[in-house]
């Protein structure tokens, strides 16, 4: 039990070390996080457009049996472009490839189509385009973008939610997360709510509200009064069994707010849920969380005030490669409840 207990300080004390750590200058953060939001703000444009003329083409299955779609390849595209054209040194670590689409001429013809349709150039080639997109298979380093291009991809396909999600890591530390959510809702509770926001959040400086075209809205913080949990929509992705236990034992009532994507940290930071848990499904104990599902939403849950660890109540660690293979599970609260799941889980 002592070391349990001298485990969990030193853990404390190493997270909060790490939430202090800002890497870079005020100039460096700006011109990145403008670069950030310029570019999701396209890659949404481009997304919605192609949700919006989807034929059953444009979605195949990897190799891994998840789906991608034209909207994956041509978001990654305009995101890596744009990185690239200000930062042409910058390390990124996206998660598609085009190896997929050389194979298959026609989707990466429609790609090319709407990648030209929403970037400033408009007769990139295909080889071009695969270019941009391959300009996401980087390792991770000292410092690096990290990019899903489309989060839930399930979700998009759904038309419920996905996100857009980039960060920047120095040193293992996300100092710039921006989460793009074309499809949450402004209030929760009310799908007649104004759809789509964007949040944006810098280490040291907070997390702030946009508009889904890049008006800004306001600072966010998590709510400290709200009783409710967040999991995926997937049940594969997740153990909702357990959830429900640890929600029991915190004394939240309310049925989950399921939904897909990153979107769950989101809501999160704007206190539309305390809680955001992700325990490993029982199917899949050996499953490792990829960086680019958590590296934004963490940052942005962070800055808004909460905590974020895995279900051990260890730091994410983002330099174990694209996968955190020293972590397992996520568990993103309000910070006030942290210690309260971490006790609950111990005692799962
Ligand atoms: P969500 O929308 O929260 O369910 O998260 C979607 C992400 O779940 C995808 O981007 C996948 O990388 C990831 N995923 C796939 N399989 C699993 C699994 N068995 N456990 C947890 N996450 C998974
Ligand atoms: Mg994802």
């Amino acid at each position: 039990m002592k070391t349990q207990h001298a485990t969990t300080a030193h853990a404390d004390i190493w997270r909060e070390r790490l939430k202090s750590q800002t890497y870079l200058t005020e100039s460096q953060g700006n011109r990145k996080k403008q670069t950030a939001i310029d570019a999701v703000l396209k890659a949404i444009r481009l997304c919605e457009q192609v949700q919006a003329e989807m034929v059953p083409t444009d979605a195949i299955q990897k190799t891994d049996r998840s789906p991608v779609t034209v909207a994956d390849f041509g978001s990654q595209a305009l995101i890596c472009k744009a990185i690239g054209e200000v930062f042409p040194d910058d390390t990124i670590v996206a998660e598609e490839s085009a190896e997929a689409l050389q194979e298959n001429v026609t989707l990466l013809k429609r790609v090319a189509d709407y990648v030209n349709r929403f970037s400033d150039e408009t007769t990139a080639t295909t080889e071009t385009v695969c270019e941009w997109i391959n300009r996401g298979s980087g390792e991770v380093g000292p410092s690096f973008w990290t990019l899903d291009p489309i989060d839930g991809t399930k979700g998009f396909l759904r038309r419920d939610q996905y996100a857009i999600a980039l960060a920047y890591i120095v040193e293992g530390v996300v100092q710039l997360g921006v989460l793009g959510c074309p499809n949450l809702p402004s209030r929760l509770d009310d799908t007649d709510s104004e759809c789509g926001c964007l949040f944006v959040a810098i280490r040291g400086q907070g997390t702030y509200l946009y508009t889904k075209t890049g008006e800004f809205l306001e600072r966010v913080h998590v709510s400290e009064t709200t009783h409710r949990f967040a999991e995926s929509v997937e049940s594969t992705h997740g153990d909702s069994e357990a959830h429900g236990k640890i929600a029991n034992a915190l004394g939240i009532t309310e049925p989950p707010v399921r939904m897909d994507s990153q979107a769950k940290y989101g809501i999160v930071s704007r206190g539309g849920a305390s809680l955001y848990i992700r325990l490993p499904n029982p199917a899949y104990p050996d499953y490792r969380e990829c960086i680019w599902d958590h590296a934004a939403g963490l940052i942005v849950v962070e800055e808004a005030g909460g905590t974020v660890t895995d279900a051990n109540g260890a730091p994410l660690n983002f330099l174990t490669g694209k996968r955190m293979h020293g972590n397992r599970g996520i568990v993103a609260t309000n910070g006030k409840l942290h210690q309260h799941v971490l006790k609950a889980l111990a005692k799962l």
